[in-house]
């Protein structure tokens, strides 16, 4: 897609969760005349239909199965509200999943009415007022008692998911000790389980014998005739790579935004994914270095003839990995650059070459969904995990629908 085709829709501040401009609805027909944005600050880009198009993928990988789509972390980076309504009305997401309390009552804050699973931790006051909000915790403690009491006030069962650790040793009551807490949960009238969860480890040998462990103890206790609601494991990983992992339901995430979290998934030909995020920014400012002369800390380019350089105004405090100067390229008007000096607090330098081929005011992308810039391309080219490129986005920085 060429940025000049882009429409600017929607400024979505993302961590002002509250005053976070309606997404849904915002499509092409609704919005406002297309803004085109001069701020020299640097933006997120949120590619909705590419969001839509993986669930679809995912959703044929694994036949039609519910998708518990994973959204922890600020929504990989998009903004956990705006991935939340672009997920909400789509028929396969049976529900979110998130890590961090704040983040389950931001959804339902914002008005997000499909299950929200949270899979973190809470004391007891903070686990009463999720349930309140009709939060589904994920539990692998004895908190039967517990839920007693909050059962009785709200005079209504407690929905909850519960968390096996087979092997991972994070979360999780250790697989040999589930089957009573199973049990004793279970067997609450407080309680409806809705499901039965585990994480992999991903090391694929050891991935086999953790799905036997926990497929033998859901095994055993349906058999007695307990309700177990899904068993769920299958994150992005376990997507290209275990279908017999997929269960009832599977609970991918950087596989819903499109990215392949492992670089030898991109040609197996199993899902199509589209990168639904871009970071882009425009260039501040150009200037000629003669031979001699440098640029950064420490000096830490030198040129060595007369060369143009492009400030771009994103640093390591927007997220861009430090060793993003180590080898990453910036795309500017078709053409990449790479990336120069050092990466400092909130600089990019870029080197343009002997002629000076961009303004001020160009847009650069940093990754989008062009092969050759996306994130995937650009987290190799810093040794960063497309993890820590996603997750670590500054979540002050202004999304964007496109
Ligand atoms: C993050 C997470 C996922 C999703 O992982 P991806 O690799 O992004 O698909 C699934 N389950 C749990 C428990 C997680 O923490």
């Amino acid at each position: 897609m060429s940025t000049s085709r882009r429409a600017f829709l929607a400024t979505v501040p993302a961590v002002t969760l509250a005053g976070a401009a309606s997404l849904a609805g915002q499509t092409k027909e609704t919005a406002a005349p297309a803004v085109r944005n001069s701020s020299f600050d640097p933006w997120v880009e949120f590619h909705g239909a590419n969001l839509r198009h993986n669930v679809e993928e995912i959703r044929r990988r694994v036949s039609g199965r519910p998708i518990l789509a994973v959204i922890k972390n600020n929504g990989y980076g998009l903004g956990v509200v705006n991935a939340a309504r672009a997920l909400e009305p789509l028929p396969a997401v049976a529900g979110l999943a998130v890590v961090k309390l704040h983040e389950a009552m931001a959804l339902r804050d914002a008005g997000i009415r499909i299950p929200v699973l949270l899979m973190g931790p809470t004391d007891d006051r903070e686990l009463e007022g999720a349930i309140r909000r009709d939060i589904t915790p994920m539990v692998y403690t004895p908190v039967g008692p517990l839920l007693d009491r909050i059962a009785a006030g709200r005079q209504q069962a407690v929905a909850l998911h519960v968390c096996v650790d087979t092997g991972i040793g994070r979360v999780g009551v250790p697989y040999r000790q589930a089957a009573p807490l199973i049990r004793e949960l279970a067997g609450r009238k407080s309680v409806n389980v809705r499901g039965v969860m585990m994480t992999f480890t991903e090391d694929p040998d050891f991935d086999r014998e953790q799905l036997q462990r926990f497929t033998s103890l859901c095994d055993g206790l349906q058999h007695d005739g307990l309700e177990l609601g899904r068993r769920h494991a299958a994150s992005s990983f376990a997507l290209f790579q275990r279908p017999d992992a997929f269960l009832d339901m599977v609970r991918p995430g950087m596989a819903v935004f499109g990215v392949y979290s492992e670089q030898e998934f991109r040609n197996a030909g199993v899902l199509d994914l589209r990168p639904a995020m871009a970071l882009r920014a425009r260039v501040i400012y150009v200037k000629q270095l003669q031979a001699g002369e440098s640029a950064g800390y420490n000096r830490a380019y030198v040129a060595k003839a007369p060369v143009w350089l492009a400030t771009l105004p994103v640093g390591h405090a927007d997220g861009l990995p430090r060793d993003a100067a180590k080898g990453a390229r910036v795309r500017i008007k078709g053409a990449l650059y790479p990336i120069v000096a050092s990466v400092s607090a909130s600089h990019t330098i870029v080197e343009i070459g002997a002629e000076r081929r961009v303004e001020v005011g160009d847009v650069a992308t940093y990754f989008d969904w062009t092969d050759g810039s996306r994130p995937e391309d650009f987290g190799a080219a810093c040794k960063a995990s497309v993890y820590d490129l996603t997750m670590h986005l500054n979540p002050l920085l202004p999304r964007r629908a496109v």
